[in-house]
C-alpha cells in the first residue's frame, strides 16, 4: 500500500506541475489576435449619459462602429464569406470574387475581408452614395461600378448590377458569389449568433427595449429574434426606428407596405429618399420578413430630427454617430418617454459620423451647439 500511495502521490504531483506550467504558459501568451477577421464583433455596450439622464432611464449604445472596417456589416460579409467557402464557392488560398450591390458599409467591410481573406471585392453602387464611402472602396482596391439610383425592379439598379457582373464572370468559369446581403440567411444569422448574446450578456439579461433601424433588416430581425426567444418570460420591446420617405412604418404599425411619396418627398419608387443612409426601403426582404413578427412598433423619424440629434450626442457624450445611429436615438428618446423610470433600452450605434461627412454631417455640424433635447426631438 506504500508502494501504491507513493506512486499514486508522485503522479499527482507530476500533473499538478503541469498544470501549472500549462496555466503559466497560457496566461503568459500575449493577447494578439490572428488577423483583422479576429477583431469582428465583441464590440462594447456604452451608456449614452446625457440621454440617460434626461430622460430617466438607461440608453446604452452597441457599438457596432468598433468593428474593424467600422460598422456591423463586418459581422455579415465575413459570415456570409465563410458561408460561401463552406458551400465550396469560394476557395481559401484560391483566387476568387465576392460581388456586391451596396449603398457603402458592406461593400467595405468584403472589401477589407477580401483583402483580408485573399479574395477581391466587386461592389455596385448608387452614384449618390457619400463620397467618403467611394474613397474608402477606392483605397481599399476594390472594382467599383457606379450606377445611376434606380428602382429595384429597373435591371440597372445596384443589387441587380451586381448579380449580372457576378453571373457573367462565373460563366467564363471564374470562381464568384453574389453575396445578396438583402436575401442571403447568413446575414440575420450572424446577429442571431453573435449581436444578440453578446447584448444578452452585457445587459446581465436585462433589456426592456431593443431599438435598430432596417435597411436589409439582418440586424433586427437576427438581434430581436434572439432576445425574444431568450427572455421568453420577459421579452423586450422591439422597436423599428424608420426614416422619412421609408415603408416600414407603414408595414409594421398599419399592415401595409407603402411609401409617403406625396407628404414625404420619396421621388424614387423603392428608392427612399432621405439624407440618412443604410436604412429605410420600400420592399420587402426576405431578412426583413423572418423577423418582422418580433418587431413590436415603428417609429418614425425626420432628417431634420436626426441631424439635430447626430450633433446633440456629438457636443454631450463625444459619441459622433453616423446618420442611423442619430435615428435610433431620436427613436429612444421618443419610447422613454413613455416608459417606466430606470428602463433600459439598448439602440444600435452602427457606424460612425467619419463615413457621413460630406453628406449627412455636412448638415448637423451647422447645429447650434447648445441645443436642447427637446429642440432635438421637435420636428
Ligand atoms: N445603419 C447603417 C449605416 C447601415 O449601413 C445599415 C445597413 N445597410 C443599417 C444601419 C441597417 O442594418 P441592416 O441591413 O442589418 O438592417
Amino acid at each position: 500500500w506504500k508502494d501504491v500511495v507513493a506512486v499514486a502521490s508522485v503522479l499527482m504531483a507530476c500533473y499538478t506541475s503541469f498544470k501549472y506550467l500549462k496555466n503559466r504558459n497560457e496566461l503568459n501568451k500575449p493577447p494578439v489576435k490572428g488577423g483583422v477577421e479576429e477583431l469582428i464583433g465583441n464590440t462594447p455596450l456604452v451608456l449614452i449619459k446625457s440621454l440617460s439622464k434626461l430622460t430617466g432611464t438607461e440608453i446604452f449604445a452597441k457599438m457596432e462602429l468598433s468593428n474593424p472596417a467600422g460598422s456591423a456589416k463586418d459581422r455579415v460579409a465575413y459570415n456570409i464569406i465563410k458561408t460561401a467557402e463552406q458551400e465550396g464557392k469560394l476557395v481559401r488560398g484560391e483566387p476568387g470574387w465576392v460581388f456586391e450591390g451596396t449603398s457603402g458599409s458592406t461593400g467595405i467591410s468584403i472589401a477589407m475581408l477580401c483583402n483580408a481573406l485573399g479574395y477581391r471585392a466587386h461592389i455596385s453602387l448608387p452614384n449618390d452614395t457619400s463620397t467618403e464611402k467611394l474613397a474608402l472602396l477606392d483605397s481599399l482596391g476594390a472594382t467599383v461600378n457606379m450606377v445611376n439610383p434606380a428602382s429595384i425592379v429597373d435591371p440597372s439598379q445596384y443589387v441587380n448590377a451586381a448579380k449580372k457582373s457576378c453571373a457573367e464572370l462565373v460563366s467564363k468559369g471564374v470562381r464568384g458569389v453574389f453575396a445578396d446581403q438583402f436575401e442571403n440567411e447568413a446575414n440575420w444569422k450572424i446577429h442571431f449568433e453573435t449581436t444578440g448574446p453578446e447584448i444578452y450578456k452585457q445587459t446581465g439579461g436585462h433589456v426592456d427595449c431593443f431599438i435598430a433601424g432596417c435597411g436589409t433588416g439582418g440586424t433586427i430581425t437576427g438581434v430581436s429574434r434572439y432576445l425574444k426567444r431568450k427572455m421568453k418570460r420577459n421579452p423586450p420591446y422591439t422597436i423599428l426606428a424608420d426614416p422619412q420617405g421609408s415603408g416600414f412604418f407603414n408595414r409594421i404599425n398599419y399592415g401595409v407596405m407603402y411609401d409617403n411619396t406625396e407628404k414625404e418627398g420619396t421621388r424614387r419608387r423603392h428608392q427612399v429618399d432621405t439624407i440618412v443612409e443604410g436604412i429605410g426601403l420600400n420592399r420587402i426582404t426576405k431578412n426583413f420578413e423572418l423577423g418582422e413578427s418580433s418587431i413590436d412598433e415603428s417609429i418614425r423619424v425626420t432628417d431634420n430630427q436626426a441631424i439635430k440629434m447626430a450633433k446633440f450626442l456629438s457636443v454631450n457624450d463625444g459619441l459622433f454617430a453616423g446618420s442611423s445611429t442619430a435615428i435610433n436615438a431620436v427613436a429612444a428618446v421618443k419610447a422613454a418617454k413613455r416608459m417606466r423610470r430606470n428602463s433600459r433600452i439598448v439602440i444600435i450605434a452602427c457606424d460612425a459620423g467619419t463615413r457621413h461627412l460630406s453628406k449627412f454631417w455636412k448638415e448637423a455640424k451647422t447645429v447650434d451647439s447648445n441645443i436642447t433635447l427637446e429642440e432635438v426631438i421637435a420636428d
